[in-house]
């Protein structure tokens, strides 16, 4: 059964999108897993730049359907302008499917993550504020709104009024803020359904039915592994699991249909928000890799955290996913850099930490041990073939396989779909 994971490895903006968009070829489905428009995923291609936040990478390629599945919280005005967008710009949408099982995220749920992020004051998680988590919360507590939820208006009502009332004794008597309207609500609601009841479908079926024909599905993950709700750097996560097992629950499908998982990492490491980051460079260097790799995020255009490629939080990933596969982007970025520098080891106290320690406190007071490489004096940037790659950036992504254990099948050097070099391939 032919489903592909794409998972980011690490902290998140590894580069899924472009490769999602390189690996579309041979595939018919692309269906996000988790998440909600907190995630920002970047495609170039020959038919420009899209920035993704609901919608599926693969969308621009014709023969992919892409769907969205009941793992993904959706905002649907935000969805609504990422369809109108891409039909202004003459992309076909019209076989996008959305999981009547996936949640609406709804105004109050937008409003509840504002509020309870300033509540935390100076320990602020750095949430995008989208109300992702806020929605996954009513999820868990049974109090969601689904999107076939929307197809029933009398049914609707009853659910909007439970739900509603639930999110506004928060909203006034912790947050002291105004109530939502539930009639407004409702209203709001029937117009969402109006647009998108084309879209809304049983897409756990189709996505079965896919696999069960023998087509290629990609699993589209958003987010990185070590922002996944459990195995992440808790509580500096997000709301749901990025990690492959959410593939599984987030689609409706079984793991013996996933036959291969592909982890992406980037050259060096980036993160967004608050959160333990052993490799973090408060320093010049970090400036320059920000600078460099035009470090600020797609959703929200905060600067991000850089640091050197760290090798102990990239294992973890390999393990927690069970990785058949690794892909490095942005090999490009480190061009001109010497040394390039790859954290092999944490140490706390001054003795060695075993593997990725479970507790913030460990990670944001280990220090991490480096192995150096010699950096290429000669450009990476566009190239895609192994043998034109300088030895010197030949011998760091095979030291990065080493150091994390996964083989690197797939080398990214430019954002555009055709700067990749193939060492393996990854789809048969
Ligand atoms: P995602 O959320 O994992 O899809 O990652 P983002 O879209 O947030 O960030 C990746 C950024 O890197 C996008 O602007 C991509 O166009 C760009 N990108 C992807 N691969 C490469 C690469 O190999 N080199 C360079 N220079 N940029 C890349």
């Amino acid at each position: 059964m032919p489903a592909y994971a794409v998972i980011g490895g690490q902290w998140g903006d590894e580069g899924k999108g472009k490769v999602i968009d390189y690996l579309c070829e041979n595939v018919t489905m692309v269906a996000r897993y988790s998440g909600g428009n907190n995630a920002g995923h970047t495609v170039l291609n020959a038919s420009g730049e899209f920035k993704f936040h609901l919608m599926p990478s693969g969308v621009i390629w014709p023969q992919v359907t892409p769907v969205i599945g009941n793992g993904v919280v959706v905002d649907p005005d935000v969805l609504i302008q990422e369809i109108n967008d891409l039909r202004a710009r003459g992309i076909d949408v019209s076989k996008l499917q959305v999981s009547d099982r996936a949640h609406v995220i709804m105004p109050y749920h937008v409003r509840m993550d504002q509020l309870e992020e300033i509540g935390r004051g100076q320990d602020a998680l750095g949430t995008t504020g989208r109300g992702v988590g806020p929605a996954y919360v009513d999820r868990v507590a049974r109090s969601g709104i689904r999107f076939g939820d929307m197809l029933d208006a009398e049914g609707l009502r009853d659910r909007l009024a439970l739900a509603a009332s639930r999110a506004n004794n928060t909203i006034t008597k912790v947050h002291e803020a105004e109530p939502f309207s539930i009639d407004e609500l409702f209203e709001q609601c029937l117009r969402w359904r109006d647009e998108l009841l084309p879209f809304i479908a049983p897409v756990e079926e189709r996505v079965r039915e896919a696999l069960s024909r023998g087509e290629n599905v990609l699993l589209e993950g958003a987010q990185g592994t070590l922002l996944d709700l459990d195995h992440g750097t808790y509580p500096y996560v997000t709301s749901s699991h990025s990690s492959v097992g959410g593939a599984c629950a987030g689609l409706g499908i079984g793991p013996r249909s996933v036959a291969g998982v592909f982890g992406v990492f980037k050259a060096y490491t980036s993160r967004v928000g608050a959160g333990p980051m052993p490799t973090e460079l408060n320093d010049d260097m970090g400036e320059l890799i920000r600078e460099r790799g035009g470090e600020y995020g797609t959703t929200t255009g905060r600067p991000r955290r850089c640091g050197w490629f760290d090798g102990v939080a990239s294992r973890y990933g390999v393990i927690v996913n069970d990785l058949t596969a690794g892909i490095l982007t942005r090999l490009d970025v480190l061009d001109g850099f010497d040394p390039v520098r790859v954290c092999v080891g944490y140490e706390l106290d001054g003795k060695p930490l075993e593997g990725f320690p479970a507790q913030t406190r460990a990670l944001e007071q280990c220090k991490p041990v480096y192995r150096n490489f010699a950096g290429w004096h000669k450009p990476t940037a566009g190239l895609t073939n192994w043998d034109d790659l300088p030895a010197e950036a030949q011998t760091y992504v095979r030291g990065i396989e080493e150091i994390i254990g996964c083989s690197i099948d797939l080398v990214s050097t430019g954002p555009h779909r055709h700067e990749t070099i193939c060492r393996k391939p990854l789809i048969p």
